[in-house]
């Protein structure tokens, strides 16, 4: 008897892991389209001979376990590399100077005050106003917006000079917008449950400080870890080890119907039957493709808006930057009035990214505040990023190479309301039999989370497509 067929549209790294686990399951066939000539969607590495140059994602989060472990499973342990550990800070421009984040400071709020208190960053008024986040009366945790909820807790100046940056730079939202609930629930469980936020921070840091007392010499990762020949080894190695026939590269699904079993895919290139169908891609783009499907669904897809982005890769020679570069890189207040969002300082981040004597650094552009720029022609976006640059670090000459790359509507906004809007989504989705959504649109940016979306979706569709007992 032939086995059940899935097809996945999107080869990111959610639909590669949907259908790395799928293939893994040994129970169905499956189909994998990509409209792209490669896998990876915005994951993508260009090797300069040695030099390693991440385009989309440089990292991941080791907090959340499943792009490790799926890294593990593929044999891929010995390539996982931890950012630096001696250089573990960053900094932030303050008044045009670079200026370290204070040690201590978690994405809004100090943990360590002495350090926020020593601060340049910050006038003496605006330490005096964050410390009131110790005495004001808490709210009970309903969602907020991030701008809403720092500035109610920290103040304007915590909020302008260094909350807004360090999260545009992790979610390029606009902070008036971005729900706290669906990015970082945590600040608004601590201020419920500690009534203080900076109170909840110091109390989370004394649990850790104990946990790590404890903890034996056992392995424990970096907080962040790359792969040694760029994060591209992570989505070719999936698509490398799925069973020859399974991706078809430049085939764009256009559109799905209901079969009396399964689905009827059309394709640029031809019609597949399914038993089950997995769509794998940002939502904009799922809501068309099924539109025919179940029209309500389609309509709640369009509701997610994607913004967009643009990275650029700088090599330089170490003496043409009279920054010491001595952490992990910087972000840029808008208030600053500059045209990069943040840099890394990649060759010190990661180890292998250039050569003795070289520099790598990279760019953020774009975002939800400033989309029309990642439209501007690329010798412009490399022209007003390397103005930046000269200006910060202190760059002498013309660099050894620059390499733009465009990512269009490819960063989901988590707008308030989100969680809600995707619960519908999901709801919707469970009503028609053999559909799964996967990608970074509804639970989760970060690789980690596109992982996990991924293999839910396989879970998903192999419980239903399992022979009733
Ligand atoms: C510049 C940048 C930097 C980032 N940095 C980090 C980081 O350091 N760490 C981190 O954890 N996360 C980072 N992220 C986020 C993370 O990389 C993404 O959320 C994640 O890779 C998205 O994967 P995905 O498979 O869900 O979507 P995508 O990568 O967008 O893949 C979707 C795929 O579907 C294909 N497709 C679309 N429509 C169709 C169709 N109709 N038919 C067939 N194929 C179709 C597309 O061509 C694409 O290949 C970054 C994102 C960007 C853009």
């Amino acid at each position: 008897m032939s086995r059940p067929r899935v097809v996945v549209v999107g080869g990111g790294v959610s639909g590669l892991a949907c259908a790395h686990r799928l293939a893994r399951s040994g129970e169905v066939d499956v189909r994998l389209l990509e409209s792209a000539p490669r896998t990876g969607g915005v994951v993508a590495t260009t090797l300069l001979e040695d030099r390693v140059l991440e385009e989309g994602p440089d990292s991941f989060l080791t907090t959340k376990p499943w792009a490790r472990e799926l890294a593990c499973e593929l044999g891929l342990e010995s390539e996982l590399v931890p950012t630096d550990a001696a250089l573990r800070r960053s900094f932030v421009l303050a008044r045009g100077k670079l200026e370290p984040v204070p040690e201590g400071f978690h994405l809004l709020a100090p943990t360590s005050l002495a350090p926020f208190l020593r601060s340049p960053i910050f006038s003496l008024r605006g330490k005096l106003r964050a410390a009131l986040d110790l005495l004001l009366p808490r709210r009970d945790g309903a969602d907020e917006s991030l701008e809403s909820f720092v500035s109610r807790r920290l103040g304007r100046e915590v909020f302008l000079r260094l909350a807004e940056p360090m999260v545009a730079g992790i979610y390029t939202a606009d902070p008036a917008t971005l729900s706290l609930r669906a990015t970082m629930p945590q600040f608004l469980d601590m201020e419920a449950e500690h009534g203080s936020v900076i109170r909840a921070l110091w109390a989370r840091r004394r649990t850790k400080e104990a946990a790590r007392a404890h903890e034996a010499s056992g392995a424990r990762y970096a907080l962040f870890l790359t792969f040694r020949g760029g994060f591209a080894t992570l989505t070719d190695a999936l698509a490398a080890r799925l069973p020859a026939g399974t991706v078809s590269l430049g085939v764009e699904a256009r559109g799905a119907r209901r079969e009396a079993a399964g689905f009827r895919v059309l394709t640029s290139s031809e019609e597949i039957l399914a038993d089950a169908l997995v769509v794998a891609v940002p939502a904009p783009r799922a809501a068309p493709l099924l539109r025919e499907v179940d029209a309500e669904l389609s309509r709640l897809l369009g509701m997610i808006p994607h913004a967009s982005v643009a990275t650029v890769n700088v090599l330089l020679r170490r003496e043409q930057v009279s920054h010491p570069l001595d952490g992990m890189g910087f972000v840029v207040p808008s208030r600053e009035g500059r045209f990069v969002l943040a840099c890394s300082f990649s060759s010190r981040k990661f180890p292998g990214r250039a050569r003795e004597g070289e520099v790598l650094l990279r760019a953020f552009v774009g975002g939800a505040r400033h989309e029309e720029r990642v439209e501007l022609p690329q010798d412009e976006i490399a022209r007003r990023v390397l103005a930046d640059l000269r200006d910060v670090l202190g760059i002498a000459g013309e660099p050894l190479r620059v390499l733009v790359s465009r990512f269009p509507g490819s960063m989901p906004q988590y707008l308030l309301g989100h969680l809600e809007r995707v619960a519908a989504i999901e709801e919707r989705a469970r009503r028609v039999p053999g559909l799964a959504l996967a990608g970074n649109s509804y639970r989760g940016v970060g690789v980690p989370d596109c992982v996990r979306s991924g293999e839910e979706a396989a879970r998903s569709v192999l419980r239903q497509l399992a022979p009733a007992p």
